[in-house]
């Protein structure tokens, strides 16, 4: 049964094949080599979704047959940005779609103290304000680094801007739309909560972790 979603700016990814491959993702026997290529997988298959939005323009190709016209993708070129670390699983299959594409990398970490995300490492391509760019993080779960995130890449000058998550929670979804409500969220699953300990449940545990086997 696809989720009921009552967010209007996020797209829960709920093909078959989407939901099949999240459910191994979620297994915590699924191992390391398996749950990095199912990440990738997920990744790509929601960047279909993604940019089913993106403008077309009509050319005119020569098949060996006749002359015809065809369309080719004519809007924004895209960037690709990961939150260190977990999202640096999701490139490699968004970059198999679209290899034209250029990655960012943003680095964050929660101040102990405030318990706000501060910047560690950030390097953009260039012309990130002429770009579509999608942050990528397989967990949505507060939702602090998503919309530090977003601020720095508006900064940057970037304009439209998607956030593409594998799993979301609920107070994630709300914090990121509360702080940034022109931000898209794609994601393949919207869960229950977070626990005490800011994990999603039932979520898969630590994405980071277990992509890089640091469990
Ligand atoms: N980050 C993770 O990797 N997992 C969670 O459940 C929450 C944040």
């Amino acid at each position: 049964m696809p989720q009921a979603n009552p967010y209007p700016n996020v797209t829960v990814v709920d093909h078959p094949l989407v939901q099949h491959k999240l459910s191994i993702l979620r297994d915590r026997k699924t191992g390391s080599k398996q749950f990095r290529e199912l990440v990738k997988e997920l990744a790509m298959l929601e960047a279909y979704e993604a940019t089913r939005g993106f403008q077309l323009a009509e050319t005119t190709v020569t098949t060996p047959i006749t002359e015809t016209t065809t369309q080719v993708l004519a809007g924004k070129k895209v960037a690709v940005i990961p939150i260190l670390r977990a999202g640096l699983g999701m490139v490699e299959g968004i970059l198999e779609l679209i290899p034209a594409a250029k990655v960012g990398h943003v680095g964050l970490y929660r101040d102990p103290v405030t318990l706000r995300p501060v910047e560690y490492y950030c390097k953009l391509p260039e012309d990130i304000a002429d770009r579509s760019v999608l942050i990528v993080d397989p967990m949505l779960a507060t939702g602090g680094s998503a919309s530090a995130a977003v601020d720095l890449l508006r900064e940057k000058g970037a304009r439209h801007i998607d956030l593409l998550v594998l799993i979301a929670a609920p107070e994630g979804i709300e914090a990121v739309l509360g702080h940034c409500d022109d931000v898209h969220i794609f994601t393949c699953a919207v869960d229950s909560h977070l626990n005490d300990h800011g994990y999603i449940v039932p979520g898969l545990g630590d994405a980071g972790d277990r992509i890089f086997g640091t469990l």
